[in-house]
């Protein structure tokens, strides 16, 4: 990154302070990835909005990130400013028309919440280990259930000013969104939820947690399902019925547990990881004809 626009960002920006040369193995959850050149962590939506206009007006490429839980950053890292949306940005609201979540709050937390105010409908996001920004984006689901249904609008910067889009309006489907599409800013969301049982609510939560601690490596770091489901089949499934578990790649690993997952067992580099996939593609597409298509969301340069 040219650092004499760094300098005029940070000038245009003063109330944001910028890390320089940030490794960005650190901030994801696969523990990977190569230094950005800058990183900031606004606190409000004016500094956020400041940020993104002044990388506009000097050409520097922006990478928005919640919690790094679908992000593979190459080995050579990300040349340009990772804006990261976390704690400083993630206030959750009650609004007439349902709860509001700032896109730096943990989906776990919004599930929290939704269950202290006894609504029912985010007792799947619960073990999502992702932000809200991050789950409007990607669409994020599990156990029948995803995000974009309960959205009754997002608020986002759509390169130009701050709009609220309708979510019948957001084009979500399988892990997109059309701020994946457009390349937008999730600033945050307000859910849509029902009134339920507490009890009922809170034992479902123990339910699917208890489901995930057993079929899931959650010990290893990981970014969860490494692939998108295919029409049709489950990549876990055919990963496994391909004998590929177990399959390392330096210090990445196709999950003993669920073959789906592809994980750390230690010193993993980015290079690995993208070494692995390619390997479970071209297996699986040989025996079975089906093309794996990474959900994880791989960005940067190689080193
Ligand atoms: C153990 C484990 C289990 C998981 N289980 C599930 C699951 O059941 N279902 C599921 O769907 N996912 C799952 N995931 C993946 C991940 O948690 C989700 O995709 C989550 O929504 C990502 O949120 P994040 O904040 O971590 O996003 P990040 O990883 O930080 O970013 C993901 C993408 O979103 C973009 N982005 C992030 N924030 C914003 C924003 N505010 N505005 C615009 N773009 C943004 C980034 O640029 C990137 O392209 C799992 C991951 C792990 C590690």
């Amino acid at each position: 990154m040219n650092m004499e626009n760094l300098e005029k960002i940070c000038a245009l920006c003063p109330g944001v302070s910028v890390q320089r040369h940030v490794g960005m193995d650190k901030y994801t959850t696969l523990r990977v990835g190569g230094p950005a050149d800058a990183m900031a962590e606004p606190e409000n939506e004016a500094d956020l909005c400041a940020l993104l206009s002044a990388a506009e007006e000097t050409g520097t490429p922006v990478l928005l990130m919640g919690n790094g839980s679908n992000l593979l950053v190459r080995d050579g890292g990300i040349r340009g400013l990772v804006i990261r949306l976390g704690k400083n940005f993630s206030a959750i609201e009650d609004r007439p028309d349902g709860l509001y979540a700032q896109a730096g709050a943990l989906l776990s937390a919004l599930s929290r919440a939704a269950l202290d105010r006894s609504l029912t409908g985010l007792e799947f996001a619960q073990g999502i280990p992702g932000t809200v920004g991050g789950g409007v984006y990607m669409n994020a689901g599990a156990y029948g259930g995803e995000l974009g249904r309960l959205i009754v609008s997002a608020r986002v910067w759509d390169c130009a000013a701050i709009r609220e889009i309708p979510g019948e309006d957001m084009a979500f489907a399988y892990r997109s969104s059309l701020a994946m599409e457009k390349g937008w800013t999730v600033l945050g969301a307000r859910f849509r939820l029902e009134k339920g049982d507490p009890a009922a609510i809170s034992a479902l939560m123990r339910e699917l947690a208890a489901r995930r601690k057993d079929k899931q490596p959650l010990e290893y770091p990981s970014a969860g399902s490494f692939f998108k489901r295919p029409t049709g089949h489950f990549a876990g499934a055919l990963i496994e019925q391909a004998g590929l578990k177990g399959l390392t790649s330096g210090g990445a690993q196709v999950s003993e547990k669920h073959a789906g997952f592809l994980i750390n067992v230690g010193g993993a580099t980015a290079g690995d990881f993208l070494t692995l996939m390619a390997q479970v593609q071209s297996a699986v597409w040989e025996k079975f004809g089906v093309n794996l298509e990474p959900e994880v969301r791989i960005v940067g340069e190689d080193a």
